[in-house]
């Protein structure tokens, strides 16, 4: 179940498989492939898909779907709740699996491999409001190409685009778009679905609204997304991106959040922090020109830790004059060092797809497909200082294993209606510590123990921080979690998915056996 051997996964109820090995194991397989199906099972050379991004978890399954069509997933959830009063086999989907602690992962269960979906050609509305439909299973990258022809775009997206609809509506999809537009879950108008009952439903805000606003951040618990209307607007060709320097967080965090409540402002806003930085993980300004290049060469930091600002425009080319007055505008509101003003000019798309770019630096150097104890965090605005004098420099004394990203976004303008959990303030900010473990270091265990550190510190200093992409031990931190919307998450649960058969690497629920 665990083929490296190097289980860090820290669960013991779930890592540590106490389901004892299921009594008709044996016949599981045979009886899955009395199915009749689009698609097949494999249930040989599995390992695949007991690996993911964070490299760190590995439960093996006893087999995959390779699913044609909707009607694969939907008649091999029904067989595996017929079964239940025998097995307590499990459904992960398993988008892109670029999760980090084995969530799209089924101990002795079934993995469902979404790549395979046919992927009926993507309907593009072009009218008043303009959507498009896309199979659970496309790669946002695909969308961005195929909406493009049409001069259109979604809004909200994720920093890297090789990743599923399924799975990042699954979680909640935040990037520097997400201040104006929300994360990618409110962009969101119609989902179809298959639910933990095996039955094929559509839903949206008018029609089973429940199940709609749960699969959204549900992480998987109560359907499989196998189609998604994701709403779209007029796309650019070309942006601005700009990164200005800091030594001063509070100066830093009151540009960051002059910026997002500006009605005027820039199209992405995020930001980073740099610590002692070196090595190939942190070229920060390897593509970017200095405004005034001589006396950005005479810039030193003295060590300090600097916080970078980045900020984005999209333009027309035809537009460049206005642009540039409104740019010069913007920036002359900001406090920033004055010699640190970095530009640069990409098209649109490479500015979207931009971390493709790194991952491709870092295969190529055996850099990629290391393990990635990574730690997502909103931490309320109201403690954000709180939380940089607590940690950055102090906790964290360098970040050579990966960046560090933190900016704030209007909570106030994101849709409650979700499965999402985040502090309860109008502002909160993403920090995001995005660590790689190096081979032949010790990397893996020191970061998961700064993580840890960190996790402590929010905790005692009562930060109201919430984790993104989170990951917990047991159901207690799972229900402390999910605050006052715990109560509504299980009554979903019981609603569409009562054996507890999805997603089962959430590690939230444990799966019943029917009683029958
Ligand atoms: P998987 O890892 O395959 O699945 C994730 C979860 O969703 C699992 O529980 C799985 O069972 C479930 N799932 C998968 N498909 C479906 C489906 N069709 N229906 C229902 N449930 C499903 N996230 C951000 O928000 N912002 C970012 O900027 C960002 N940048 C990233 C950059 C990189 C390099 C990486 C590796 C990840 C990044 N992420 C970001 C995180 C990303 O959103 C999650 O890892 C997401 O889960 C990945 O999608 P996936 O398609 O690989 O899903």
């Amino acid at each position: 179940c665990i083929p490296d051997g190097t289980n860090l996964c820290s669960n013991p109820s779930f890592d540590t498989p106490t389901i004892p090995p299921h009594s008709s194991s044996s016949s599981i397989p045979s009886s899955l492939k009395t199915l009749t199906l689009d698609g097949y099972f494999s249930f040989e050379n599995l390992k695949h898909a007991a690996k993911d991004f964070g490299n760190i978890c590995h439960y093996l399954p006893i087999a995959v779907l390779h699913p044609k069509s909707v009607s694969d997933i939907s008649s091999t959830i029904k067989h595996i709740l017929y079964m239940s009063s025998v097995t307590k086999l499990t459904v992960a989907a398993r988008g892109r699996g670029h999760s980090l602690q084995g969530q799209a992962q089924a101990y002795q269960g079934v993995v469902i491999n979404m790549e395979s979906l046919d992927r009926p050609s993507m309907y593009i509305e072009n009218g008043e409001v303009p959507y498009v439909d896309v199979s659970g299973s496309e790669l946002w990258i695909n969308i961005l190409h195929e909406t493009l022809k049409y001069g259109l775009s979604p809004k909200s997206w994720t920093d890297y685009l090789h990743l599923t609809v399924g799975g990042t509506l699954s979680n909640a999809g935040i990037s520097g778009q997400a201040f104006r537009h929300g994360p990618q879950i409110d962009n969101v108008y119609q989902l179809e679905v298959v639910t933990g009952r095996g039955e094929v439903v559509t839903c949206s805000d008018k029609e089973n609204a429940d199940l709609f606003y749960g699969v959204l951040g549900g992480l998987g618990q109560f359907g499989i997304i196998t189609r998604a209307r994701i709403s779209l607007g007029p796309a650019e060709k070309m942006v601005k991106w700009i990164r200005v320097l800091y030594s001063e967080f509070s100066t830093f965090s009151n540009d960051q959040e002059h910026l997002i409540s500006s009605n005027k402002s820039f199209d992405y806003i995020e930001g980073f922090v740099m610590i002692n930085r070196t090595g190939l993980l942190n070229n920060w300004r390897s593509s970017f020109n200095p405004k005034d290049p001589i006396q950005a060469s005479q810039f030193s930091s003295d060590g300090k830790i600097l916080y970078c600002l980045e900020m984005v425009k999209y333009f027309n080319p035809e537009k460049i004059d206005v642009l540039n007055q409104d740019i010069e505008k913007l920036l002359s509101e900001l406090n920033y060092i004055p010699s640190t003003l970095f530009l640069s000019e990409v098209s649109y798309v490479e500015f979207l797809d931009r971390v493709h770019l790194s991952e491709i630096k870092l295969r190529s150097k055996g850099l990629w497909e290391v393990p990635h104890p990574w730690l997502n965090l909103l931490i309320p605005k109201s403690r954000i200082l709180d939380f940089a004098e607590g940690v950055f420099g102090n906790i964290v004394k360098d970040n050579n294993n990966g960046p560090i990203l933190i900016y704030p976004v209007n909570k106030a303008k994101w849709n409650n209606r979700t499965s999402l959990v985040t502090p309860e303030e109008d502002i909160i900010y993403l920090v995001a510590f995005l660590s790689s473990a190096l081979p032949g270091t010790d990397g893996l265990e020191h970061i998961m123990t700064q993580n840890q550190h960190i996790l402590d510190f929010c905790a005692k200093a009562q930060l109201g921080a919430k984790q993104y992409l989170p990951h917990y031990h047991n159901q207690d931190e799972w229900q402390a979690h999910f605050g006052t919307q715990w109560e509504t998450f299980v009554q979903r649960k019981s609603a569409y998915d009562p054996l507890a058969i999805l997603a089962p690497g959430q590690r939230i629920f444990q799966k019943a056996i029917s009683i029958t």
